[in-house]
């Protein structure tokens, strides 16, 4: 915040979809923000939306002394420092865009947002009938919560994640709301998780990957019970809970 943009490079065009006939250059980054997993950068007159998918990462340089490999966009400062977006699967989109409703339009409401309390959240719950580890999982609903912290909220709650919305109890549900807020307080607190290609904007590694309690850890022993962890697909991704304490609810 404060830098003022003196030159965009783009590196792999599909990185950057410019929604503007011109490019924000000159313009001050006036504030940072988030909704889901969109980055929001507020510049003079428009936006700067950035979504990392899978191997999306955004690393600051304070010299133009930096690897390019994997370099997709580079937003040079008048200070000096560089912004800069590296991408190995190239899934990961930067938008400029004027329209500061962009994100709103895509994604239901943020998960950490003072705006989902817990009887807006149940509320959500009971108009869907899904699997809820889908429902956790879906943008358009509630946004923000990623495949990893979807199986760590459930392992806490101590819910099944193929439990249909409509059995679970309003006392379940709670138990769920808050560990969804506690989960991603921690992970945001960790600088996030590394698995495979994420890294903060110093380049460094998050901590959150050390903290996990089911996810990665197919056939180890639960930290709670002993039991064999378990992984499952559901809707395409590798899903893990512990037999034991997560039980399948048929009722
Ligand atoms: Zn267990």
């Amino acid at each position: 915040v404060n830098e003022v943009i003196d030159d965009i490079t783009i590196h792999w065009h599909k990185t950057f979809l410019n929604f503007e006939s011109w490019l924000p250059v000159n313009s001050h980054i006036n504030g940072l923000s988030r909704n889901g997993k969109y980055i929001i950068i507020e510049l003079d007159k428009s936006y700067l939306v950035i979504h990392l998918r899978m191997t999306g990462q955004i690393i600051i340089h304070n010299s133009n002394a930096f690897p390019d490999q994997h370099l997709r966009l580079s937003i040079k400062m008048k200070s000096g420092n560089y912004f800069n977006f590296y991408d190995a699967r190239k899934f990961g989109r930067i938008y400029h865009v004027c329209d500061p409703e962009f994100v709103s339009k895509k994604v239901g409401i943020d998960a950490l947002s003072d705006n989902l309390n817990f009887s807006r959240f149940y509320e959500l719950l009971k108009s869907r009938k899904k699997k809820i580890k889908t429902f956790l999982m879906d943008q358009s609903i509630i946004a923000g919560i990623g495949n990893i912290y979807a199986d760590e909220s459930l392992f806490l709650s101590k819910i099944h994640p193929e439990t249909l919305t409509d059995l679970i109890s309003e006392k379940k549900a709670k138990m769920l709301y808050e560990n969804i807020k506690t989960i991603l307080k921690a992970a945001i607190k960790n600088m996030g998780t590394t698995i495979s290609d994420y890294k903060t904007t110093g380049g460094g590694f998050g901590g959150f990957q050390n903290k996990l309690q089911v996810y990665g850890r197919k056939g180890l022993p639960c930290f709670s019970c002993g039991s064999e962890i378990q992984k499952i697909k559901l809707n395409g991704r590798g899903t893990h809970f512990c037999p034991s304490c997560q039980p399948e609810n048929r009722s």
